[in-house]
């Protein structure tokens, strides 16, 4: 039988999953103590379809639960009712290799000739062989009867009953073989039963109860299956959207980043030209005070040997010599005074402006 699931559960969540995904050995090992679940270790199984063997199940402190006592499945932590639970039938001893086809022979057991049953009357819940289907057919009392044909492929006169191992004689009635399912109760059954405690219950043969919960439980595989790889799909679109969301935020810092750069950059040449202007102006302002310093210190220095001369000159006994050089005095004394003291010309200090209050909110508003 092909199997979807088996197919989709190969890729399973990979390292990035929420999750790491349960071994598919799991189905095998006790969910508690992780032993191969051999037939000796009793496996149960839980409403959640994990497997623990017995002895673990009994160990386990029975929770109280909303209907009595529930077991806490080790794997998944579901809460199971104690009286879901119940034996793993797949791990039971099977006695013959699994998956074979077991010939169960079939016959009528309607007459006393031991005959191959070519067909299955489900009121009777009998295995029939051809005289009897058309005796059946005969009576008033089975003529309504639902007489089916046992499968072509289940051809009599070995048919077989179901893959792997027959289910052996009914523990009432062990004259009888189990070869019937009550879909009632649940319960292989034999002939017998459905003539006594299952009465009136709906029977089928063992082969076609399983042909036809094969067909059931492979529809709902499959439809899980779809569901399951369109999971995967929208598990798949989510890990890209995140990776591209991770992109999009480090494109995003490394864009702002060099915004940011472009107007450090950008402020360092104005602030290296308002630098050099400033470097200009105040150069050529002390070069011109420098100028005017040299000049007044020459004036100064004149007008101190003038003073000193003609201080000398006057204290001097040498009235003649006052005389004679009065010309010179004189016209030194004249030309100290003209020597006007130009004033300092104001000038007020270089400052550095800016529009702080505009420059903060450009750089709210910036990008
Ligand atoms: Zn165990
Ligand atoms: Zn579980
Ligand atoms: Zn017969
Ligand atoms: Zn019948
Ligand atoms: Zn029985
Ligand atoms: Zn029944």
């Amino acid at each position: 039988m092909s199997s979807p699931l088996a197919a989709v559960l190969g890729n399973g969540l990979g390292p990035k999953g929420a999750e790491p995904p349960e071994p598919p050995e799991l189905l095998e090992l006790c969910g508690a103590c992780r032993q191969r679940l051999s037939p000796q270790r009793e496996p149960r199984l839980l409403p959640c379809l994990h497997s623990v063997c017995r002895q673990c199940l009994g160990a386990a402190p029975g929770a109280a639960g909303s209907d009595g006592q529930a077991f806490d499945c080790p794997v998944c932590h579901q809460q199971c009712p104690l009286g879901d639970i119940m034996e793993n039938f797949f791990l039971q001893d099977s006695g013959a290799s699994s998956g074979q086809l077991v010939p169960c022979p079939q016959s009528c057991t309607s007459c006393e000739d031991n005959a191959a049953a070519t067909s299955f009357c489900l009121e009777c819940a009998e295995p029939l062989c051809d005289t009897c289907v058309e005796a059946h057919q005969r009576v008033r009392y089975t003529r309504d009867h639902t007489v089916r044909a046992l499968g072509e492929s289940l051809s009599p006169p070995v048919t077989p009953c179901v893959p792997g191992p027959c289910p052996g004689p009914c523990p009432s009635h062990p004259s009888e073989q189990l070869a019937l399912f009550c879909s009632a109760c649940d319960a292989l059954t034999c002939r017998a039963c459905h003539l006594g405690s299952h009465r009136d219950h709906p029977s089928q043969p063992l082969e076609d109860a399983v042909r036809q919960q094969r067909s059931v439980l492979s529809a709902l595989l499959q439809r899980l299956g779809d569901k399951h790889a369109a999971l995967q799909r929208s598990t798949r679109e989510l890990r890209a959207g995140l990776r591209r969301a991770a992109d999009v935020q480090k494109r995003l810092q490394v864009e702002v980043k060099m915004a940011v750069l472009q107007v450090m950059k950008e402020l360092n040449r104005r602030g290296r030209a308002l630098l050099g202007d400033a470097q200009r102006v105040s150069d050529a302002r002390q070069q011109r005070l420098q100028c005017q310093h040299r000049a007044l210190s020459r004036a100064q220095r004149q007008q101190e040997h003038v003073l000193r001369f003609t201080t000398r000159a006057l204290d001097s006994p040498h009235g003649a010599a006052l005389l004679l050089s009065r010309r010179l005095i004189h016209s030194q004394l004249l030309r100290a005074l003209r020597v006007t003291v130009e004033p300092l010309e104001p000038q007020g200090d270089l400052k550095f402006q800016w529009d702080r209050l505009a420059w903060t909110r450009s750089a709210e508003s910036f990008g």
